[in-house]
């Protein structure tokens, strides 16, 4: 295999023992790095690019998103801006069960095309690696066609990769019997999704007008009875105890946390589940940010996701995400850099990526920019001037 790779003003490693190099070489060897260090040291023969005062950093991973979906809910949007409250909206039957309604009419072909053009277009936003959540299917029958479109998606080329997560309590689908449904997700589709390795994680919505604590410990239990791991959705819009069920499930993450208490802190901090903080959602719904800085001070590991889903956070941005961190949550710019490197790829799992070291995957940015800094700076336009997954070029320099 032939050497190949950059060499830049700036390196930013996302590895805690490097920090950011001047001067620097990245050096793939197929689809692992094989060397970060100074120019002068990179292996002799690599074929190197030099991309002059461009910044170099791992690719982006983006650990929440709703991503399969189609449909359009504009006129909800319209309804929302206007003072519509999204309980009183998903109430009425908008918000999820419209995506539900679209997901269920939809066949696995057009689900798969509609995520690989989303995918391809978070490529070109510097997005490398991609959690997408199952969760509009509803029914057992459509889930099972959204994860089948979502492992499609991933065996496409030139796509981020794809880490897939049965999202198995969203919502309830019309006319069925609540206790039915949920003993039904945990004993029967968790062990099913498992079995058929269709996802990684299992995740529920665990809030007030969702499902409850006790509904999620079913469903989370059985996932991690069959080796799956577990992320929730916790307070969105109320504290309900999500927080203290993901540390006692050894969940890997908790997400949202607009509503969390002190002690739901303590708990995450005491079992090293991630927090994901999800910006765009907040700003879209007009909500107070989450206690950044106690979860910060607690040592949680911060995450920031897009959320990518027709209502609540309509982009397909983690670059906006990370702007919205930022200016919003309070956050640094290397604390959001982080977020969406390192941190975000151990929250999945994935000790391979989110930082550039040799031996690790060869998915990394060359940012249209002089310091990673810059990255949460030009809102709403791509800057990635070349992206590489495992080896393979899939934004070439211009
Ligand atoms: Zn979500």
């Amino acid at each position: 295999m032939t050497l190949r790779g950059f060499t830049a003003k700036r390196v930013a490693t996302c590895d805690p023992a490097r920090g950011s190099l001047e001067d620097a070489a990245v050096v793939l060897d197929g689809s692992h790095i094989a060397y970060v260090g100074p120019r002068a040291g990179a292996p002799p023969g690599a074929a190197l690019v030099d991309v002059g005062d461009r910044v170099v950093t791992p690719g982006l991973v983006d650990a929440h998103t709703h991503a399969c979906w189609v449909g359009s809910r504009h006129a909800e949007y319209a309804v929302r801006m206007a003072g519509g409250d999204y309980r009183d909206i998903a109430t009425a039957g908008g918000g999820i069960l419209s995506s539900y309604r679209a997901v269920a009419a939809a066949t696995e072909g057009a689900l798969t095309e509609a995520l690989v053009g989303r995918l391809r277009r978070m490529a070109t936003l510097g997005v490398t690696t991609v959690e997408v959540k199952s969760g509009y299917g509803l029914e057992p029958e459509h889930e099972r066609k959204q994860l089948a479109a979502i492992a499609r998606a991933a065996a496409s080329l030139d796509v981020p990769a794809v880490v897939p997560t049965f999202l198995a309590l969203h919502a309830l689908p019309p006319g069925v019997d609540r206790a039915a449904y949920v003993a039904h997700v945990a004993e029967v589709l968790v062990p099913q999704v498992a079995r058929e390795a269709r996802a990684r994680f299992v995740d529920a919505y665990v809030d007030a007008n969702a499902f409850t604590v006790a509904e999620a410990r079913a469903v989370g239990e059985a996932a991690r009875a069959h080796g799956l791991g577990v992320r929730l959705h916790v307070g969105q819009f109320a504290d309900i105890g999500g927080a203290e069920l993901a540390a006692e499930l050894g969940a890997a993450s908790v997400d949202h946390v607009e509503h969390i208490s002190p002690a739901g802190i303590d708990a995450l901090a005491r079992a090293g589940v991630a927090a994901v903080l999800l910006p765009v959602a907040s700003f879209t719904l007009g909500q107070p940010p989450p206690p950044v800085a106690a979860l910060l001070d607690a040592g949680v590991s911060l995450v920031v996701a897009s959320d990518a889903n027709p209502g609540t956070a309509p982009t397909e941005s983690l670059p906006l995400a990370l702007a919205l961190a930022v200016r919003a949550y309070g956050m640094t710019p290397d604390e959001a850099l982080l977020a969406a490197t390192r941190h975000a790829a151990a929250s999945l799992g994935l000790s391979d990526r989110g930082v550039l070291r040799a031996g690790a995957r060869a998915d990394l940015v060359v940012w249209d920019l002089p310091h990673e800094h810059a990255i949460v700076q030009p809102w709403g336009v791509a800057r990635a001037y070349a992206v590489t997954v495992a080896g393979v070029d899939v934004v070439s320099p211009r």
